[in-house]
């Protein structure tokens, strides 16, 4: 069976003694086993992430760009290839891989733009024949900790910033899917990046505690669920390390009674059960306004849900099976909770079976109506194709609703009422928010983050705050010719 190892230095190896088993979710079967990294193995990611780095600090902006398109090319050419490797570990369907990689190439694209990104400004006389200028520096070597949800997405959307900003970069991928960090280290390493400045250690908790406890790494960047990000942004915050740590979300998309409500059954069944639910970005909740606009949307929803096509992504259906069987599990185990609390469950899924594939990790969709806020399903992430109704009587009691949830990634508002969207926009306790569109993901150029407990640390993913996570800020002020008489005063300009 192939053994998927670690990248270092260029170099493929696999010293690991510990191993984990990786599925294809659509039979079942195991397919091949990732290597469990040491703290050792990590040990020399870092060495070799750290001997590359000045160098790699020193290379041009400029240059830095154009290993960025060279490598921008190659995602393109392989982007199918990626995508097949995706949808044989995650499972999601293929054109929905293909989203991703487009989504991730979005971020290579804005990376490549780096020399306007780290130009810094510039004063001239700040005081008398004394000038003022800024710049960003890299930090040195920097970590990437991600899950399984986005296997190529998510990394993507950290190291092109971090490597155009001149630092090396130690990946840690998720152990469930694990290949598709190896596929994009090797278009790297063609696109001329040199060996060490990006690498990739396979792993779990033993390869996530020994990043978070180098010295030499200076910044973590995590996406996960939200124990696992407060306690990424407590140990490693405490080890002096720049930390964002984006976690766990429970998306609520509110309707209104005046909102198109074909758009937002259509929104809902692509924003509930794409990818199976196993998106930060999913919508699991639909908050309704009025019991009305509830039962007209439940009415034209059920059947859809129902219908989904669901069988194995590389066919590319609607809907592909969920990660592992235990995943799988735990999502059932959430229905089954709220059967038992005493939420209505209008599409059953739990039976749901794909012919010749009895050993996939598959489930139906499933829509639950008249949730409470105190139900487990309404208030933990479940994360797979399990959609929650709440009624409400009102806009205000919609917004509250929103805004008491522990998580406030996105959210959604579907209305023709401009007045109550704006109000909704500016009110609302969340990171991304959309009108009319359920899954707000900011482009590339902009930032991606949540708010509340979906984020620990002050700045977002790529975009503009990427750059400032991924650079310190130097200011210099110099005088020229030299002042000859000492000054004993706090400096202050004239
Ligand atoms: P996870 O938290 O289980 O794992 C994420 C990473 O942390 C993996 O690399 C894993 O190996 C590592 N890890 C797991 N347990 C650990 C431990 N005890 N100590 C140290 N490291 C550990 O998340 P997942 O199941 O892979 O992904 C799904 C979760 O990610 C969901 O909660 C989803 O909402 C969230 N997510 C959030 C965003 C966002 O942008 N906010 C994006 C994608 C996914």
């Amino acid at each position: 069976m192939q053994t998927i190892p670690h990248l270092i230095g260029g170099h493929a190896t696999e010293t690991s003694t510990r191993h984990a088993d990786v599925f294809d979710p659509a039979t079942g079967a195991v397919t091949r086993r990732v290597a469990l990294a040491s703290a050792d193995d990590v040990r020399a990611a870092v060495d070799a992430a750290q001997a590359a780095f000045p160098g790699w600090a020193a290379t041009t902006p400029l240059n830095r760009a154009r290993v960025m398109f060279r490598f921008k090319e190659l995602l393109e050419r392989h982007a199918g290839d990626l995508a097949a490797i995706i949808t044989s570990e995650h499972g999601k369907v293929l054109s929905d891989a293909r989203g991703e990689v487009t989504r991730g190439l979005e971020v290579v694209e804005f990376a490549c733009g780096i020399p306007h990104l780290v130009k810094g400004e510039h004063s001239m006389n700040v005081g008398r024949d004394v000038d003022s200028w800024s710049e960003y520096a890299p930090l040195g070597v920097v970590a990437g900790i991600t899950p399984f949800n986005f296997p190529a997405m998510v990394p993507l959307w950290m190291f092109p910033v971090a490597i155009a900003c001149g630092n090396t970069f130690v990946l840690k991928p998720s152990e469930r899917d694990p290949s598709a960090a190896n596929f994009m280290a090797d278009l790297l390493k063609q696109a001329g990046l040199p060996d060490g400045v990006f690498n990739v250690v396979h792993g779990d908790k033993v390869a996530v505690d020994a990043l978070l406890d180098e010295p030499r790494v200076q910044a973590i960047s995590f996406v996960g669920s939200t124990p696992i990000a407060e306690y990424i942004y407590a140990r490693g915050s405490a080890n002096g390390k720049r930390v964002q740590a984006l976690g766990g979300a429970k998306n609520h998309m509110v309707v209104l009674p005046d909102a198109d409500l074909d758009g937002a059954v259509s929104a809902l069944l692509g924003a509930g059960y794409g990818s199976a639910g196993e998106r930060c970005m999913a919508i699991s909740v639909a908050v309704c306004v009025g019991d009305a606009t509830a039962d007209a949307l439940v009415a034209k929803l059920a059947p859809k849900v129902a219908a989904l096509k669901i069988g194995p992504g590389c066919l590319d259906p609607e809907m592909g099976p969920l990660v592992t069987g235990a995943h799988r599990d735990k999502v059932r185990g959430y229905v089954d909770a709220g059967v038992a609390e005493g939420a209505t469950l209008v599409v059953d899924g739990r039976g749901h079976a794909v012919e010749g594939h009895a050993a996939g990790f598959f489930l139906g969709g499933c829509l639950f109506d008249r949730v409470t806020p105190e139900m487990t399903i309404y208030r933990e992430e479940i994360f797979g194709p399990v959609l929650c109704v709440v009624r409400v009587p009102d806009f205000d009691t919609a917004l509250r609703l929103v805004n008491a949830h522990e998580y406030g990634n996105g959210t959604a508002i579907f209305t023709r009422d401009g007045g109550a969207a704006r109000e909704f926009a500016h009110r609302v306790q969340a990171g991304m928010v959309g009108v009319n569109v359920p899954i707000p993901v900011p482009m590339a150029f902009h930032s991606f983050g949540g708010w509340k407990r979906s984020i620990f640390g002050p700045l977002h993913v790529h975009g503009p705050d990427g750059v400032r996570f991924y650079t310190r800020l130097k200011t210099i002020t110099a005088r020229w010719p030299e002042t000859h008489h000492a000054e004993f005063v706090m400096p202050t300009m004239k």
